[in-house]
């Protein structure tokens, strides 16, 4: 035995002990890279893995990398043999379910039912809605030349997947002769912003679309806006509109999910009317303007989408009764069966006929106010007198009971009990920011306006921000 390591460490002379350190810090070194090189050496094992094997793992074009897939069943799909795979895409149709779709597939029943098994261990298929797209993958061993797998019978079935929502995909895949496994995978998506700044010209719908927003946006767009703003009096061409929301995109960067308006500038006759999205601490969200008002009105303007406004607040010939009196409302021309909304919260106080008004809704809101509905073809289901109602909440339909030329809705806002017009009403707002929020109101403005001044570069005037509208406009 060597001296040196029986002894005790301070018995020792300097120049010995400098180089027992030195060795004993030459073999922690060796130790460390021998480690680092078995790390390396599974993650590279680890990764060819999943490249080669996994079903159609696409290269990850933005930062998100693959999902991550269960370590045991990675390991059960790596003792295959590696296949060929192609596959087809269909889509669920109304009345239609999984197991038909793989039927019109052609895949055998047997096999249809192995892998529809499996899947019900994870998730449940009757839960996919019409119109979800289903891929369905057929393989072949790799030593088929390409122009022979028609006629080959060693052609199968593979498997399926698809995406039940956009951060979530479910792939089922064969395993065995008659054995599938399905596993949930994680989709992850990353952000991007889109800024439409546009005039509008025809609509804010039109200017709102040429601007790149999807439909649903829109009509988010617009009930935003539909506190403050009449649509059917107060736009004039030259307005202007701008828009910040996210899009979300999947790692082949295909749109995935369409974010929430982070913020909206409406500027209308020289009036800017700005609001910015704010994260409630319950998960919910709201907008509110610089002031920390919040956009959602006491009451609503129109209580009817799509609706033409047919006869004023005022004096007026009755259209039937023939004499000159005071039209205490609003109607609204639409379709029959247009949905009639409750203008604001409230608690109903009247529901049922009502002599001329025909079928008649009235409620009261806070603040002395009241709302009333006439000539309804019907009534909501669950309502009646003393029942409690949300704002947007649809409490009847369009018709024409009472006396009534055509359908359409008589809307009247009484305050303490007195008919006002609603077109001038300046209603107040539900909420009011102070203190906290007003500061987290602050720092939302702050961030988007730094999102908005990155976006508004030249380079990305090109690429992301559509802006045929504008264009159209300048002709
Ligand atoms: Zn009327």
């Amino acid at each position: 035995m060597d001296r040196r390591e029986t002894q005790a460490p301070e018995e020792l002379q300097p120049q010995e002990e400098a180089a027992l350190l030195a060795q004993q810090a030459h073999r922690r070194r060796a130790r460390f890279r021998f480690t680092l090189a078995v790390f390396a050496g599974l993650a590279t094992i680890g990764w060819l893995a999943g490249q080669l094997l996994l079903p159609d793992m696409p290269t990850p074009v933005l930062s998100a990398k693959p999902a991550p897939s269960e370590p045991a069943l990675a390991a059960r799909w790596a003792s295959l043999m590696p296949m060929q795979r192609t596959h087809e895409s269909d889509s669920l149709v109304a009345g239609d379910s999984l197991a038909a779709l793989l039927a019109r597939a052609g895949i055998d029943d047997v096999e249809a039912d192995a892998a529809l098994d499996a899947l019900r261990a994870v998730f449940d298929p009757r839960k996919l809605k019409v119109g979800q797209k289903v891929r369905i993958f057929s393989e072949w061993p790799n030593n088929i030349p390409a122009d022979k797998r028609a006629e080959d019978n060693t052609k199968r079935f593979a498997g399926f997947d698809f995406i039940p929502e956009p951060r979530q995909r479910l792939v089922v895949r064969r395993t065995g002769h008659l054995d599938f496994d399905a596993v949930k995978q994680e989709r992850p998506l990353s952000e991007r912003f889109f800024f439409t700044d546009t005039l509008i010209s025809s609509s804010v719908y039109e200017a709102a679309r040429g601007g790149g927003m999807s439909p649903n946006l829109v009509v988010e767009l617009i009930r935003l806006f539909s506190f403050s703003i009449d649509f059917q009096r107060d736009m004039r061409d030259g307005d202007q509109l701008e828009v910040l929301f996210p899009r979300r995109f999947d790692e082949n960067n295909q749109l995935a999910e369409e974010g929430d308006i982070v913020f909206a500038a409406l500027t209308n006759r020289g009036k800017r009317y700005a609001y910015w999205r704010l994260a409630n601490d319950d998960g919910t969200h709201g907008y509110f303007d610089d002031a920390g008002r919040s956009v959602q009105r006491l009451l609503m303007k129109t209580p009817v989408d799509g609706a033409r406004l047919s006869s004023r607040f005022g004096m007026r010939r009755h259209p039937i009764l023939g004499y000159t009196r005071l039209h205490r409302g609003l109607d609204f021309a639409a379709p029959r069966g247009t949905p009639i909304y409750a203008a604001g919260d409230g608690q109903i106080v009247a529901l049922g006929r009502n002599g001329d008004f025909g079928k008649y809704i009235r409620i009261r809101h806070r603040n002395g106010y009241e709302t009333a509905y006439a000539h309804m073809n019907g009534y909501a289901r669950r309502l009646k007198k003393g029942v409690r109602v949300k704002q947007g909440q649809v409490i009847g339909y369009v018709g024409s009971t009472g006396l009534a030329t055509g359908p359409h809705l008589h809307y009247e806002v009484l305050r303490h009990k007195k008919p006002v017009n609603p077109r001038d009403l300046e209603v107040p707002a539900q909420t009011s920011l102070t203190g906290a929020g007003l500061d987290k109101l602050r720092m939302a403005q702050t961030a988007i306006g730094t999102r908005i001044n990155a976006l508004a570069t030249d380079d990305n005037r090109l690429h992301s921000l559509p802006r045929r509208s504008a264009t159209a406009a300048r002709q």
